[in-house]
């Protein structure tokens, strides 16, 4: 997983606390509050996957948070997730039953209204809608913990509208997408469970018998293993959820490809095909971190707060061994953003100094704790030699270097 030979088995709550990453709220329960550090990471997750969602061709959209209660009726989400729902609106206005709205539990029906707005010619499908919505769901006390489950919940949500002959192709190139985003984090164990019709559920049997045989073939195809979870499925189809196996040896369901053939003709969702008849496509929803949330408080357990240095809130930090070191570490610093930031793709090393007036010992100990993947210490030695002396995380070796061997070595992916 990662560099070090003995992974921090704290708590993802522990560390975030450790790490200076959030905290909560214990008022409102299932909330999470990030600090400027934990901020970063999270931006940095979605930065780096909209990234390649773009190059994959997907379009991102910001659908509203507040939904009326009449389209998650046609949607089948008001009868599915009624008590999850947080209800909204003015109290008079509630009272005199003029509004009922509630926060968006998902993002799906706000993509196909943005998808009913235009005309769609088969030639436009695929159609890949890419959404980090907001979703928020009443999860009852007792079940909210950390990030692992919250209340307002960041999902990585995307609707593939497409018709029958491509769904294949599309969930192949889903699968290899998720494998290449998990390598990323460094999780390598992948397994995959495939989930059957529920008991409740909308659609008509034929639906239900072509999503299935859908999702089959395409892991088949892939020689992907698999375990079925009979009526294990979303309400509108069957899905494939990803789980990681950290290297404590604990699995945890990631992403979520869903396969849905009844929701487009609820709401109403249309393309004309080549014979000029309307058509209702097929929807893939699909999740691949999940959430954002969770995914942190899998990465951080799985780490031990050791993240992938391009994730690292902290990349390196110059410890200078006294007061008088401080104009040298200060050089080292402006060397080290200003090279690193003319290498096209590896982008500034974003570098802090420990000024405070602490020994040497005790600041590497703290940058241990902060798992800083690069400690670099400036004393009398290094700035007469004009170099500077590396620790790498997970190495207990220290090196001393000149600036332009590190920088070949620096590896900040
Ligand atoms: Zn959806």
């Amino acid at each position: 997983m990662n560099n070090d030979q003995d992974i921090d088995p704290k708590d993802h709550k522990e560390l975030g606390r450790e790490l200076e990453l959030f905290s909560f709220n214990r008022n409102v329960p299932g909330t999470v509050y990030w600090w400027p550090k934990g901020t970063l990471i999270f931006d940095l997750i979605v930065s780096d996957l909209k990234k390649r969602l773009t190059e994959d061709g997907y379009q991102d959209l910001k659908t509203a948070p507040i939904i009326d209660t009449e389209t998650l009726k046609k949607s089948g989400h008001f009868d599915n997730y009624r008590e999850k729902l947080f209800f909204t609106g003015n109290e008079k206005e509630m009272k005199e039953e003029k509004v009922s709205w509630c926060l968006k539990p998902m993002s799906c029906p706000g993509s196909i209204k943005i998808f009913n707005e235009q005309m769609h010619s088969y030639k436009d499908l695929p159609l890949k809608f890419s959404e980090f919505g907001t979703v928020y769901r009443f999860e009852q006390p007792g079940e909210v913990n950390g990030l692992l489950r919250t209340r307002v919940i960041t999902q990585d949500d995307a609707h593939i509208y497409c018709h029958e002959d491509q769904i294949e192709a599309e969930l192949v190139e889903l699968i290899d997408f998720i494998h290449v985003t998990y390598t990323r984090y460094g999780f390598k164990d992948i397994r995959v469970e495939l989930s059957t019709r529920p008991e409740k559920s909308i659609g008509t049997d034929e639906q239900w018998q072509k999503a299935e045989s859908g999702l089959k073939k395409a892991l088949d195809e892939k020689k992907i293993d698999y375990t079925e979870n009979k009526g294990d499925g979303a309400f509108y189809g069957p899905k494939i959820d990803f789980h990681v196996k950290d290297s404590q040896e604990r699995s945890w369901q990631m992403g979520t490809i869903q396969l849905d053939f009844a929701m487009a003709e609820r709401l109403g969702a249309n393309y004309i095909d080549e014979k000029g008849q309307k058509k209702h496509p097929v929807i893939i929803h699909r999740a691949i971190l999940g959430s954002v949330e969770r995914f942190v408080a899998v990465l951080l357990e799985s780490t031990g707060g050791a993240l992938p240095t391009w994730l690292s809130p902290v990349q390196a930090i110059i410890l200078p061994v006294s007061e008088k070191h401080f104009d040298y570490a200060k050089k080292v610093t402006t060397m080290l953003s200003s090279q690193t930031g003319r290498v096209p793709d590896l982008g500034s090393i974003r570098v802090e100094i420990d000024e405070r007036n602490e020994s040497v010992g005790r600041k590497i100990r703290d940058a241990e704790i902060q798992k800083i993947p690069y400690i670099v210490v400036v004393g009398d030695k290094e700035e007469k030699d004009q170099n500077i002396t590396v620790r790498t995380r997970g190495s207990k070796d220290l090196k001393a270097q000149k600036i332009e061997d590190f920088l070949k070595e620096l590896k900040l992916d």
